[in-house]
C-alpha cells in the first residue's frame, strides 16, 4: 500500500499522495538542523506560548479535526473529538511543567558547584501508528519541542492527513518553520533517516517487528531510541471486586478505539467464584453495542482500520478456535447488519467477540489480539491468576479488581507490567510515566520520565 487515506467504513480513497524523494528528505533535515540552531536558544517562557496556543488551537477545531480522524482510521467520532481535546491537555502539562521539569539540579560534591543541567539533542525522528493518529504524536512532540529539541515525523501510511494537520497546527501555533516537520515516507525509507547523522535519536509506536528494525539501524549508528511496542494486557478480577464496575470497565478497555489501543484489556482472567457472573453481564454488554457509521455520535463500535488488520484478527480468531476455543459472541464478521448497508459493504466491520475455554497450547495466548476480541480465562486463586498475566512476551500495563489489601499489594508487586492499575482503566495521563518492559518496548513517555528520555543529562563540576 502506498501513502494513502482509505476511508475504512466505506473502503472509499480520498487522497494519495508520493513519497518524498531522497532530494526532498534531505532538504528536510537541512531546514530541521538549521532551524535547531536557533531554536535551541529560545527560551522556555516562548515555547511555552506556542505550545500553549497549539492547545487553544486544538480544543477550537476538536470537531474538525475528530472527523478527520474518523475518515482516516475509522474511530467513532465521539472517541476521535476526545483524543483530540486529550492532545490539548499534554501541551498544557508539558507547557506549564518543562520548566521544572528541566531545571538545573544541584548536587553537592567537592566542587564549588556541581550538578547537572538537561540540555536539547537535536533532531528527534518519531515513527507513529495510525490508532491514536493525533495522540501518540502529541505526546512525543510537546516535551521534544519544549526540552528545545526539533522533531521530523513519520506517520503510518494509512494517516497522511492527520501527519499534514499536526504540522499546520504547530506552525500556526507559532513554532518556528522547521521545527516540527512531517516527512511524507514509507517505512523502507526510514533507515536512511536514522542514520543520518544529524539526526540525535528516534523514538518508534508500533508493532514489534519495525520496532526492532528501528533499533537495529540506531544501533548499528549507536542512537538512543525509546519503544512504545504492542500489549497484551492482563484484566483480574477477584471475588472481592465491584462486578458491576469490573464489568463495565472491563468493556470499554477491550472496546476503546474498536479494539485497536495497545494498552487495551486483552485477556480477561477471572476468579472462578465471580467468573458466571461476570461473563453473562460482559456477554450482554458486546451484544447490546451499536457497530456502524463511526461518523454517527450514537455508535459505539466502527470499522477495523485496514482491510489487513480485518484479515489478520479473522485468522486468529479461526485459529484460536480450530485450536479447540469456545466463541461466546461474535466471532462472524460476515453476519453483521452493517454489512447489508451498501455504502458500508467494502468496511473493515468486525463483530466484539468473546472467546473462552483456550487451550494452554493454543498461540493465541502469546499473541496481541489488535481488534475487538476479548480472550477470556478462568483461575482458582492469586497466584494462578498473577502467574497467567505474566504468560505472554508482553508486559504493557495490567488492570487488576480487588478490594483486598493484601491482594492489592501482591497484585501491585507481581504483575510484569510497565503501569498496573487496581479497580481502574489503564490510561496515559500526562502526569504519569507510560511505557512496557518484555516485548512492548523500553524507555518511558510522559511526566518527568517522558521529557528526559530526549535530552542531554549534562554534569557539570566547577572547582
Ligand atoms: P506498525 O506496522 O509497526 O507501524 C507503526 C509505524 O512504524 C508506522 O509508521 C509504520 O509505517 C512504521 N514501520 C513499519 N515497519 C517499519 C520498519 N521496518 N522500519 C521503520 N518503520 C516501520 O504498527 P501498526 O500496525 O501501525 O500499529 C499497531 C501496533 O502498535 C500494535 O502492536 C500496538 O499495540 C502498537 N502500539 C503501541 C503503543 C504503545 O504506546 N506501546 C501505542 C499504540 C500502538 P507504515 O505505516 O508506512 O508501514
Amino acid at each position: 500500500m502506498g501513502i494513502a487515506s482509505i476511508n475504512p467504513a466505506t473502503g472509499i480513497t480520498l487522497k494519495t499522495f508520493e513519497p518524498l524523494d531522497e532530494t526532498a528528505i534531505a532538504q528536510a533535515i537541512d531546514l530541521a538542523q538549521q532551524t535547531f540552531e536557533t531554536y535551541r536558544h529560545t527560551t522556555f517562557a516562548q515555547r511555552k506560548a506556542w505550545l500553549q496556543a497549539a492547545a487553544d488551537y486544538l480544543m477550537a477545531n476538536s470537531a474538525g479535526y475528530g472527523k478527520l480522524l474518523t475518515l482516516e482510521m475509522g474511530k467513532p467520532l465521539k472517541s476521535a473529538i476526545a483524543e483530540v481535546e486529550k492532545c490539548a491537555l499534554v501541551c498544557r502539562y508539558y507547557a506549564d511543567q518543562a520548566e521544572t521539569l528541566l531545571a538545573d539540579h544541584p548536587i553537592a560534591t567537592d566542587a564549588s558547584y556541581s550538578g547537572v543541567r538537561y540540555d536539547p539533542l537535536g533532531i528527534i525522528l518519531a515513527v507513529m501508528p495510525w490508532n491514536f493518529p493525533f495522540w501518540q504524536v502529541f505526546r512525543f512532540a510537546a516535551p521534544a519541542l519544549m526540552a528545545g529539541n526539533v522533531a521530523l515525523l513519520k506517520h503510518a501510511s494509512n494517516v497522511p492527513q492527520s501527519a499534514i494537520a499536526i504540522e499546520t497546527i504547530l506552525r500556526q501555533a507559532g513554532f518556528p518553520e522547521g521545527a516540527f516537520q512531517t516527512l511524507l515516507i514509507q517505512a523502507d525509507q526510514v533507515a536512511s533517516v536514522v542514520a543520518d547523522p544529524r539526526i540525535k535519536a528516534a523514538t518508534l509506536t508500533g508493532s514489534e517487528g519495525a520496532g526492532a528494525s528501528l533499533a537495529a539501524t540506531a544501533g548499528t549508528h549507536l542512537k538512543k531510541t525509546v519503544l512504545e511496542l504492542g500489549g497484551s494486557d492482563p484484566f483480574i478480577v477477584m471475588p472481592s471486586a465491584d462486578l458491576e464496575a469490573a464489568v463495565t470497565t472491563g468493556v470499554t478497555a477491550r472496546l476503546l478505539n474498536n479494539g485497536q489501543s495497545c494498552i487495551a484489556a486483552k485477556r480477561f482472567i477471572l476468579h472462578e467464584a465471580i467468573a458466571p457472573q461476570f461473563l453473562d453481564r460482559f456477554v450482554a454488554a458486546f451484544k447490546s453495542l451499536k457497530i456502524g457509521d463511526p461518523l454517527d455520535m450514537g455508535t459505539d463500535i466502527g470499522p477495523l482500520a485496514t482491510p489487513a488488520i480485518l484479515h489478520e484478527l479473522d485468522q486468529q480468531v479461526q485459529a484460536c478456535l480450530a485450536d479447540g476455543a469456545t466463541v461466546l459472541v461474535g466471532g462472524d464478521p460476515s453476519a453483521l447488519p452493517i454489512r447489508a448497508i451498501a455504502e458500508f459493504q467494502q468496511g473493515n466491520f468486525y463483530p466484539p467477540t468473546i472467546l473462552t475455554r483456550i487451550p494452554p497450547t493454543s498461540a493465541a495466548n502469546q499473541e496481541e489480539f489488535f481488534g475487538p476480541v476479548a480472550l477470556v480465562y478462568t483461575v482458582a486463586d492469586l497466584d494462578e491468576a498473577i502467574a497467567l498475566a505474566n504468560q505472554t512476551p508482553f508486559g504493557l500495563g495490567a488492570s487488576a479488581w480487588t478490594t483486598d489489601a493484601q491482594e492489592r499489594d501482591r497484585l501491585l508487586a507481581g504483575l510484569e507490567a510497565g503501569s498496573v492499575f487496581i479497580n481502574g482503566l489503564v490510561k496515559s495521563d500526562p502526569r504519569l510515566p507510560f511505557g512496557g518492559i518484555k516485548r512492548s518496548g523500553y524507555g518511558r513517555e510522559l511526566s518527568s520520565q517522558g521529557i528526559q528520555e530526549f535530552v542531554n543529562i549534562k554534569t557539570i563540576w566547577v572547582k
